[in-house]
């Protein structure tokens, strides 16, 4: 049944990778974590498995996420950030009962509270939505330039002129597009 849930698209930040859950915005929008389970075996790709998950906790990751996605995408274009995601992103790192372990092999884990509750990760990557906004992380806040998708990303390439949240998909499609629109113009020319 699993195979039929979109499959995740994952990057190396974890609150942009967290926003673009839900993908192509401004398009055919794609829901990828449209069911509980989903969330849970979205945590655990980044580290941070939980116990279960209700629907009233999706609808608090739902909360956040498209919190983040507002502040982050105001940060990106330099816009005052909007104070009900900035209420919401707070809320949720202040609700979060995860502590930073140091492993052994000089690692950074996340340890949820006791009973390993999806707030507890939520306040994970709140926090991790905190760190990006502010600026205090090596990177630039941008947004795709697919006009379907402008999700915002966190930029860290060394000349910080990456201009799509991913290139295997909006990236590539872009470059297909530029590729197919550059033969429509050979062969009208030949004409
Ligand atoms: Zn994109």
């Amino acid at each position: 049944m699993r195979a039929a849930f979109p499959d995740f698209r994952l990057g190396s930040v974890l609150a942009t990778s967290f926003t673009g859950t839900l993908s192509e915005r401004h398009g055919s929008a794609v829901e990828r974590i449209p069911v509980p389970g989903r969330l849970v075996d979205w945590l655990a790709v980044y580290g941070l498995a939980v116990d279960s998950c209700t629907t009233a906790q999706l609808g608090l990751a739902r909360e956040l996420r498209e919190s983040i996605h507002a502040a982050a995408t105001a940060a990106a274009i330099q816009d005052a950030l909007p104070a009900a995601a900035v209420r919401t992103i707070n809320d949720r790192s202040a609700r979060g009962r995860a502590a930073a372990i140091l492993t052994p092999e000089g690692e950074r884990r996340w340890r949820l509270g006791p009973d390993s509750r999806v707030e507890d990760a939520l306040g994970v990557i709140a926090a991790d939505a905190i760190s990006v906004i502010s600026g205090e992380r090596d990177g630039r806040l941008a947004l795709c330039a697919s006009p379907t998708c402008r999700a915002a990303f966190f930029d860290t390439s060394r000349s910080r002129t990456r201009k799509w949240c991913d290139m295997n998909t909006c990236g590539n499609r872009q470059k297909k597009a530029r590729f197919h629109a550059g033969r429509r113009e050979s062969t009208a020319s030949a004409d």
